[in-house]
């Protein structure tokens, strides 16, 4: 393509990004495509003479746009968003335009010092230890990955990235809530600890691990030769936004001499509000911690920010100098390649520096707290239907309810919530998703989408009390 074609076209596409964003509500949120749809309207195989990119724009639109789920269509509330925002779309459109690959600090050196202010941006609005140090990595299953090496390394007395779990006196032993997130399992997988070396901690009712099970958990393991390697506290679970009391596990863990870690993918972005950090209280004792800018903080995709203490805990296992990737950075400057699973780098800090300039901690403070106040009415339209149950209270943005039925007392509740859910993701009208509370299925309402505004809010719940009065 020609730089002049690209011009054009480049216009174009930004128009129409910004008609999309314009008219996103009116898509059906959640794609209504079959399985196979979008593979049978797509050619076999490459084609071996150049097509015209306007036919491929037609067919984007026309094939593509059918299959795609939009995550920026206001009525989102399912998952936890992957927020976006125009200032950030934009920041992206340079990043792949200088299509600079960010390993070293020498491949961009302003990627480097940008990342690195950005972390100590963060770290100052989320009200962070101020001896965190932090790197962007491309996922929180990553940082959680990187979080449990770190802690096998500490267990090891760095003979992990040697001697990998051999390197222990007995099995290498991690801990997290029952209601940690999948990707704390995929860690322990990958880490080549193995998932039966993971303890699921039982949760106490207000859905926060139980830190007496821990203790006990941990000393029996200690009594049976294990090591116990890495835990894992979660700040906003993904099911329920359970909180776990991360004062009393840093305690154990302190006291234990063993890695902890933060889980705050989600919730983590609440902390810049300085009424929600008493939730966190006792996180300054965590020795990593993680969120995701791309969850609620208007950061597209991908953007997790994963903050250390000691990084010589993962540096001495991610850290590896073939002669082809010797530093010429200076000696306070990282080269993040040793902090990444991946060598390869995306410039990830230029979207957040775009959107927390734009928008300003004044700005992104009153987003969330509208999103969390628009939670809190819906929640007491809930309580006052006897058609519904609010299954948890308010975690910042996320509840769960129920469905009971017309008369308030259907018998297999399990069966019509998800015949409701179905219903509901059917409509295209809003997206929801669902989670077990109790081993009973209850759906998930998070309200943290970009564009999503009051009036989105209660439509929503007018859909959701609409179509179940059709079951
Ligand atoms: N941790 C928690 C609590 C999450 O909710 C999620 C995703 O929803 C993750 C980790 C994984 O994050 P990512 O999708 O960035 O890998």
């Amino acid at each position: 393509m020609e730089l002049s074609e690209f011009r054009a076209r480049a216009n174009q596409c930004a128009d129409w990004v910004a008609d999309y964003l314009e008219i996103v509500e009116t898509y059906p949120v959640r794609s209504q495509v079959r399985p196979g749809d979008v593979l049978k309207a797509l050619a076999a195989s490459c084609p071996e003479q150049p097509e015209p990119m306007a036919d491929v724009f037609a067919d984007f639109q026309a094939s593509i746009l059918p299959g795609i789920t939009h995550w920026q269509h206001p009525k989102f509330f399912a998952y936890f968003n992957a927020n976006s925002s125009p200032p950030s779309v934009l920041a992206e459109f340079l990043t792949a335009g200088l299509a600079a690959q960010c390993m070293l600090w020498e491949t961009s050196p302003a990627a480097a010092e940008l990342e690195m202010r950005m972390m100590e941006w963060l770290r100052e609005l989320l009200a962070l230890p101020k001896d965190f140090v932090g790197s962007i990595q491309d996922s929180g299953s990553a940082s959680n990955l990187c979080a449990i090496l770190a802690g096998a390394n500490h267990a090891t007395r760095g003979r992990f990235a040697h001697d990998g779990a051999a390197g222990a006196s007995g099995p290498l032993m991690i801990y997290a809530s029952a209601e940690a997130h999948s990707s704390v399992e995929k860690g322990v997988r990958i880490a080549g600890i193995g998932a039966a070396n993971l303890r699921k901690i039982p949760i106490r009712d207000d859905l926060g691990l139980d830190p007496e099970i821990l203790r006990r958990a941990i000393a029996e393991d200690r009594d049976a030769g294990r090591v116990p390697a890495c835990i894992v506290a979660s700040f906003g679970g993904t099911g329920l936004g359970s909180i776990d009391p991360l004062r009393a596990i840093g305690e154990i863990a302190r006291r234990e001499n063993i890695h902890y870690h933060v889980d705050a993918a989600w919730a983590g972005s609440g902390l810049i509000l300085p009424e929600v950090r008493p939730l966190a209280e006792g996180v300054e004792l965590a020795d990593s911690f993680v969120f995701n800018p791309h969850k609620w903080l208007f950061t597209n995709f991908d953007c997790s920010a994963f903050f250390m203490r000691e990084t010589a805990r993962l540096t001495g296992v991610l850290s590896l100098t073939p002669a082809y990737l010797q530093s010429t950075a200076a000696a306070d400057i990282p080269e993040y390649r040793d902090w990444s699973i991946a060598l390869g780098r995306r410039f990830r800090a230029l979207k957040l520096w775009f959107v927390l300039r734009t928008y300003g901690a004044g700005g992104l403070r009153a987003k969330l707290r509208e999103h969390i106040a628009w939670t809190q009415r819906l929640a007491d339209r809930i309580r006052k239907d006897a058609r519904f149950e609010l299954v948890t209270e308010p975690r910042l943005a996320l509840l769960a309810f129920r469905y009971r039925g017309a008369q308030g007392d259907a018998e297999d509740l399990d069966a019509l919530n998800e015949e409701l859910l179905k219903r509901i993701n059917g409509s295209g009208r809003l997206y929801l998703t669902k989670t077990l509370y109790r081993g009973r299925v209850v759906i998930r309402f998070v309200i943290g989408q970009t564009y999503t505004t009051q009036r989105h809010v209660e439509e929503g719940w007018n859909d959701v009390v609409e179509i179940a009065a059709t079951l």
